[in-house]
């Protein structure tokens, strides 16, 4: 596929990296920055809201918008589906805007194959038991699911290799800039 004006950026990293938390300062610092929203198919978490952290759909909604070639790309992540909305990232990347996807490692491979001048971003946490620490306070899960998301994790940062920059969240504000400086030195 072609590769349109914008820059598109894929943020990945294991779940409890920090990943929404740092997407929340950049986007405080650099509000020209576009977050895609995507579909699941998981349950809403308390702290969520539909349409902000992500459209909460059911399979068969999810299905339909497969169907229709709504969908730049999906995975499956634990029990439960997860997918970019295709038309918004075209939209957006036609517009010239810098567009960031919050996106598992399957799907930043496939992104990867699809927009060859993607630049893939992964979120490395200091430690794996600095990761297992955050997950368990955050509390959002419950231990099946838990041990499920530390698997992935390791999985995922064996994988991180493949990343154009792997970026360690130890400080969120540090981090974070550091984010900024390697989009900014992004050339389209
Ligand atoms: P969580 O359940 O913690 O919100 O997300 C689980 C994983 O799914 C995270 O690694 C997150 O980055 C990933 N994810 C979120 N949205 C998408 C998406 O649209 N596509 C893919 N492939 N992964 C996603």
């Amino acid at each position: 596929m072609e590769q349109k004006k914008g820059k598109l950026i894929l943020f990945s990293g294991p779940s409890g990296v920090g990943k929404d938390t740092l997407l929340d300062i950049l986007l405080r610092k650099d509000p020209t920055l576009q977050k895609s929203i995507s579909i699941t198919t998981r349950l809403k978490r308390e702290n969520e809201r539909d349409g902000v952290d992500y459209y909460f759909i059911t399979p068969d909604d999810f299905e339909a918008m497969l169907d229709q070639g709504d969908v730049l790309e999906f995975a499956k992540y634990g029990k439960n589906l997860y997918g970019t909305p295709k038309k918004p990232v075209d939209k957006w990347l036609s517009e010239g805007k810098t567009v960031i996807l919050k996106i598992e490692v399957q799907g930043a491979a496939k992104i990867k194959k699809m927009y060859p001048l993607s630049t893939a971003i992964f979120i490395m946490p200091p430690s794996l038991e600095i990761l297992e620490h955050r997950l368990r306070c955050r509390g959002t899960e419950d231990e099946d699911d838990l041990v499920r998301r530390l698997e992935i994790a390791r999985c995922e940062i064996e994988k991180s290799r493949g990343y154009d920059y792997i970026v360690i969240n130890d400080d969120l504000e540090e981090a974070a800039d550091e984010v900024l400086d390697i989009i900014e030195k992004i050339d389209k």
